[in-house]
């Protein structure tokens, strides 16, 4: 068994573990696996093990990737910072795009994904912990946001992202209190069911709040070097 694998199956055993700790099915949470700095040879490396969605950060970078790896059926995230001009590669070339904070930013990768493709996947990112550099829109615009997103014709608003400040586990819950908010709401999205939170550090405290998907780098693909 390579490294790759040996990691990937750790890291399920211990989804599978939190899971059981809190009476969780561990079906009901999802393995995204972060490849940014990774070559594209680790990722076709992790495919052929088994793993099917990869979340990358840095647009340039990820386009290349999924040039690469074409020939597979990989289903790709964007998990980065969303910027407003780099919508339409956004559109037509990602599953999903987790970064989305406003309304503009939906309102783009709306009018440029292609017709011919299905709906493009959407988290909504939320500052769920109020730090001053980080992108997500304030909890208390989650309703409004998700009410005006859910309108536009071709996203499928799946739910909320969040990255809290180290160790702050506590915000995990609040994520899911807002997440479960938005079930009650009159207009509630048709397919809201999908909680993106948990890193390689904190995957346990978020998979007992309630994660649906944890987004998880280091653990399977080891240390990322920047320099390179
Ligand atoms: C890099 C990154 C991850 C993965 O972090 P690890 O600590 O390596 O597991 C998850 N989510 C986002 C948004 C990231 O940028």
């Amino acid at each position: 068994m390579n490294q790759l694998e040996q990691s990937r199956i750790q890291v399920l055993s211990q989804i599978e573990q939190a899971c059981l700790r809190v009476q969780r099915d561990p079906n009901t949470v999802q393995l995204l696996a972060v490849s940014k700095t990774h070559p594209s040879l680790s990722l076709r490396e992790m495919y052929a093990v088994g793993q099917r969605s990869f979340g990358e950060n840095y647009l340039q970078e990820a386009l290349a990737k999924i040039e690469e790896l074409q020939d597979l059926d990989i289903e790709w995230h964007f998990i980065g910072h969303v910027q407003r001009n780099k919508t339409k590669h956004l559109a037509e070339k990602f599953d999903w795009v987790h970064g989305v904070d406003r309304l503009i930013i939906a309102e783009r990768l709306s009018s440029q994904r292609l017709e011919t493709q299905k709906p493009l996947n959407i988290c909504l990112q939320v500052n769920i912990d109020g730090q001053d550099s980080k992108d997500g829109c304030e909890p208390n615009e989650v309703a409004e946001l998700v009410e005006q997103i859910s309108r536009l014709p071709n996203l499928r608003l799946r739910g909320l992202m969040v990255i809290p400040a180290p160790n702050n586990v506590a915000a995990f819950a609040d994520a899911k209190n807002l997440f479960d908010q938005v079930k009650s709401l009159h207009a509630q999205p048709q397919d809201w069911d999908t909680l993106s939170m948990g890193m390689s550090a904190d995957l346990d405290a978020a998979i007992a709040a309630g994660s649906t998907m944890v987004r998880v780098g280091t653990a399977l693909f080891g240390a990322r070097d920047y320099s390179l």
